[in-house]
């Protein structure tokens, strides 16, 4: 039965709505942005095309069921496949399930796999209750890149890295550790949350996979939850066949809001990055704060490799304050900030600020004896306000 056939007149009222509205083609134009296609059921003319679309929908792209994709998710993928420069894009449902499905599509009991020390804190809970328990071997390497050949094992099969690094924005030499794992057979996935692909593309730099939260920036207004996972042509089938037989879909309207949400993509970096650098200089002239965490500051450890390797600096930024600054102070710092809310999940429109607990997020770098760490994602807002706001709430913490 052709799904397009019109409601006929013998149908009952309520047969007649159900078939009603199936879209016939008129004469005219087309909208910008593509359909925000809700779907389970996928109908087809005839059984001779099911059976088509079946056998070709593991290698193809295909609407044949929800669960499979919809077009307006499919409008998505293609999209992040772009600014990934990626052969394919798989969408999760959160950016931490794209790393659990990417950790579970190229892993299996009894490899090892080496992760970044700046990995997104979740990882490493993610390490102990599964990977642990499932028999594959993990640890970890510094953030910079500097022991990780010494890391490698004889059968590690992943190299996991984040750069910049989650909290304080390690840089580590991507192509460098590409080209090392790669000799020894391990797979460079990247987590590139913090680039975007607009900042930082790891495909381009010899990674095979590189995953982003676009819960943050992608969408941008802190309003949806969405994982992606970008890889090369070669790194593409493992992932797929996982994600299909674990039944890993997205809502079509999170797809259509984070599509939306991408089209303004790089002015909102640019707007985001501008002010958080404002806000950086104020911060290093301040006596309180002992570092200004932000790879686009000439002071930060991986600047050069920020300079040859990104395209900018996002609203993210982090201070730490002078070692010995008591935790009650932290507390009326973070509490006094009127145009900060107290959050995690950076990336949307508005200045966020949270404590970032070093000590705890770090195994292979010592932070024991540093001052308090603050992030803050420096949002939209005239940066002279974020600035007053900070320069008043530090004076009330007593922090001068
Ligand atoms: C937020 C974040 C994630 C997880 O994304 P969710 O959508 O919140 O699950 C992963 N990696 C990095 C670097 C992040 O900042």
């Amino acid at each position: 039965m052709n799904p397009e056939f019109p409601p006929a007149p013998q149908w009952n009222p309520q047969t007649r709505l159900l078939r009603a509205g199936k879209a016939p083609a008129y004469a005219g134009g087309t909208a910008v942005n593509p359909p925000l296609v809700r779907a389970s059921t996928v109908l087809f003319d005839s059984t001779a095309q099911q059976r088509e679309m079946r056998g070709r929908r593991g290698d193809e792209r295909i609407f044949s069921y929800g669960a499979r994709g919809t077009p307006t998710s499919f409008a998505l993928e293609d999209a992040v496949s772009e600014l990934e420069g990626a052969y394919r894009t798989r969408l999760l449902p959160t950016g931490l399930a794209a790393i659990g499905m990417t950790l579970l599509s190229y892993l299996r009991p009894g490899d090892h796999v080496l992760l970044t020390d700046s990995a997104y804190q979740p990882v490493r809970h993610m390490a102990r209750q599964f990977l642990q328990p499932y028999g594959i071997e993990y640890s970890f390497f510094a953030a910079d890149g500097s022991d990780a050949e010494a890391g490698m094992r004889p059968n590690t099969r992943m190299l996991y890295a984040e750069c910049p690094g989650s909290l304080v924005y390690e840089m580590c030499d991507l192509p460098a550790l590409a080209a090392m794992a790669h000799a020894r057979g391990a797979l460079v996935v990247v987590d590139n949350t913090w680039g975007s692909g607009v900042q930082y593309r790891p495909l381009a730099l010899g990674a095979d996979v590189s995953i982003m939260a676009a819960t943050k920036y992608l969408s941008g207004h802190s309003d949806v939850m969405m994982g992606t996972v970008a890889t090369t042509q070669a790194a593409w089938a493992p992932l797929a066949e996982r994600c299909d037989a674990f039944g890993m879909a997205v809502s079509p309207d999170d797809a259509w809001l984070v599509l939306r949400g991408m089209r303004s993509l790089g002015a909102r970096l640019q707007m985001h990055g501008q002010h958080a650098l404002v806000v950086a200089r104020w911060l290093q002239a301040h006596p309180a704060v002992a570092t200004v965490f932000c790879p686009a500051l000439p002071s930060h450890p991986g600047h050069a490799l920020w300079q040859r390797d990104c395209h900018g600096t996002n609203g993210l930024l982090s201070l730490e304050l002078r070692p010995g600054t008591p935790q009650a102070a932290v507390d009326r710092l973070i509490d006094g900030l009127q145009l900060f809310g107290i959050g995690a999940s950076w990336g949307g429109y508005e200045s966020l600020v949270t404590q970032a607990h070093m000590a705890e997020a770090r195994s292979v770098t010592d932070w024991s004896r540093r001052g308090p760490v603050v992030r803050l994602h420096i949002g939209l807002e005239d940066p002279a306000d974020l600035v007053a706001d900070l320069a008043r709430a530090m004076d009330q913490a007593g922090l001068a």
